[in-house]
């Protein structure tokens, strides 16, 4: 395809035999080996400027190490079929192993320090710069091990839980589909975002026919796929039996730096609103005009509607609506075009979804697409500048504090998505179209609020009953099955393939509990955005602070300009009353039978 855009890493490495890696790859273990035998047992003895000099020099190795590491990740999800990319990952990950358990006595020393000292150190200027990953690092001390301990566990890391991961990815990845694409006749080959991608297509059996032939590869795998999945959540619950972790979700917690209750609450509330979900899917079923409502169905394309939107049209109209907020803001998403940090369309051997990689402070941001051409990719886009805007704001930060807190990484990304919404709706004055833009919003919304709640929920309850037996596939279809009929109610009939939903979600392999962020995110965006509403133009500057502090303070501390109390329960309900608001604007559109 023409239009497509294939990202240049070139500003990281010329090529993946270049031997700058390998160059890059020794001086960091020389280095490590240097820091080591210059502060290792001597931590408490620092004075607050050497503190500083170390965690300098800290920082300078772990860029130094992140540089091929991340660029060995960008080469193989872009294609991961060459043998040259897998080896080249194993080799920086194999090197990032070895060096991480040589510099692990670093924040392990810097944790024991006694809490007096530790007071006094953080009084001082030099240290400043690294206050808050300083104070958030000795939240992890109660649970943390012993310097030989987390060395074994570490490496024992490499060919136990990231070899369970590799093993997802590589297997998912090489899946190859036979397909009879809607209009031919004979069976072809085709990708997994292809199939994903026929659930947004008119004719409802197509829709159940893609969906259905993704899901069953996934069966015909469950070998493979269960014994990841049972592995890595035993090795959870081992981990946290042996850190004494009070819940499951404790290091999620330490690490977003969220309280429990507030995400219990958070949850609650939630499912105290998941009538609209069931609301908006009746009124969709009216609109499509079906007597029943499958699951294949919640994202099919209005009847007439059939708009299709080329990578050049979907960039501007994402940078408009950018732009129609800060032009700071499109400028630093242009970017991503003029710099080809941007790798646009579905290939063999590539990464499926969308991503932003946020590198780190010097290297700018990466998006990687599947763009197929409708109306969701556009949001999809604006969803990964979104993100891309905020790790290049951002970067003025150190790298301590360069991502922001978990609870706030999809903010600019959904606020991003936002945007693009109402200045859609802002230019359409077609009935049609609007109903349309509302539909593909609301959709939304409930996939990131709605739905990440029920994965959220379904990936604990696994992880519960993992702690007790090993589960058969069965067991994790019967709970994956389970938790989205709590949400769907008899508005949705399930497939049956539907069973096997849960065994693609790569974030229940890649990040523990991650998909309540989303829940998180997009609640914040909808109060963010009604402040906009009413703040207008004095609200921007706020918002690119925000941005631009990236993890440098506490979720709660980054949002107090805001006036925000997350630790108010009528803070979650502000969120769906304007989900409510949608819904209703949508019904003022559609006349209701
Ligand atoms: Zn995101």
């Amino acid at each position: 395809m023409s239009e497509s855009i294939h990202w240049d890493l070139g500003k990281l490495y010329s090529s993946p035999d270049a031997a700058e890696i390998h160059t890059h790859l020794e001086q960091l273990s020389d280095q490590a080996k240097s820091f080591s035998e210059k502060y290792k047992g001597r931590i408490h003895h620092l004075s607050a400027h050497d503190l500083a000099a170390a965690l300098n020099s800290y920082e300078k190795l772990q860029t130094l190490g992140l540089r091929p590491y991340l660029y060995a990740q960008l080469l193989f999800c872009a294609d991961s079929r060459p043998d040259q990319h897998k080896m080249l990952l194993a080799k920086v990950r194999e090197d990032w192993s070895t060096i991480s358990e040589q510099l692990l006595f670093f924040e392990l020393e810097l944790m024991k320090l006694d809490a007096e000292h530790f007071t006094s150190l953080l009084q001082s200027e030099a240290l400043q710069p690294y206050r808050h990953y300083l104070i958030q690092l000795r939240k992890g001390a109660p649970f943390t091990l012993s310097e030989e301990v987390e060395q074994a566990l570490k490496r024992k890391d490499l060919s136990g839980k990231e070899g369970f991961s590799q093993l997802f990815d590589e297997l998912t990845a090489s899946f190859k589909f036979a397909f009879v694409r809607p209009g031919e006749s004979e069976p072809a080959e085709v990708t997994g975002e292809e199939l994903l991608a026929l659930l947004y297509h008119p004719d409802g059996t197509v829709r159940e026919n893609a969906f259905s032939t993704f899901l069953q590869k996934h069966q015909e795998h469950a070998l493979v796929l269960t014994a990841c999945f049972n592995n890595l959540l035993l090795d959870h619950e081992r981990e946290g039996q042996l850190r004494n972790y009070p819940d499951l979700m404790t290091p999620t917690h330490l690490s977003s730096e969220t309280e429990p209750e507030m995400v219990e609450q958070m949850m609650a509330v939630t499912e105290q609103n998941y009538g609209l979900a069931r609301e908006y899917f009746a009124l969709k079923q009216q609109l499509l005009g079906l007597e029943k409502m499958k699951n294949t169905d919640i994202y099919a394309p209005l009847p007439g509607s059939n708009r299709q939107f080329s990578l050049p049209e979907a960039k501007q109209l994402v940078l408009g609506a950018f732009r129609s907020f800060s032009p700071q803001l499109a400028t630093l998403a242009e970017g991503f075009f003029t710099d080809r940090r941007i790798d646009s369309h579905p290939a063999p051997g590539k990464t499926g979804g969308a991503f932003c990689m946020g590198m780190l402070p010097g290297y700018q941001p990466y998006v990687l697409l599947n763009h197929t051409g409708n109306l969701r990719d556009v949001s999809t886009l604006a969803h990964e500048l979104g993100h891309g805007v905020h790790f290049a704001l951002s970067q003025q930060q150190n790298l301590y504090h360069y991502q922001a807190p978990l609870p706030l990484a999809e903010t600019a990304s959904v606020f991003g998505e936002m945007l693009l919404t109402r200045h859609l709706l802002a230019k359409e004055t077609d009935r049609q179209l609007r109903i349309e833009l509302l539909c593909v919003k609301l959709e939304e919304i409930i996939a990131t609020t709605f739905r990440q709640n029920a994965l959220t929920r379904f990936e604990l309850a696994a992880h519960k009953k993992r702690g007790q037996q090993l589960l058969s596939p069965d067991d994790y279809c019967e709970l994956w099955w389970q938790e989205n009929a709590k949400l769907f109610g008899d508005s949705i009939e399930m497939i049956e393939p539907y069973r096997w939903g849960w065994a693609y979600i790569s974030h229940f392999i890649h990040a523990r509990f991650y998909c309540y962020s989303y829940v998180f995110g997009e609640l914040l965006v909808l109060a963010l955005y009604q402040q906009y509403l009413e703040q207008g133009e004095e609200f921007v500057p706020l918002y690119l602070d925000l941005l631009k502090a990236g993890g440098s303070a506490p979720p709660q501390e980054l949002l107090e300009p805001f006036g925000i109390d997350l630790s108010d329960p009528d803070f979650w309900q502000k969120g769906y009353d304007f989900v409510r608001g949608l819904l209703e604007e949508l019904k003022g559109l559609v006349e209701i039978k």
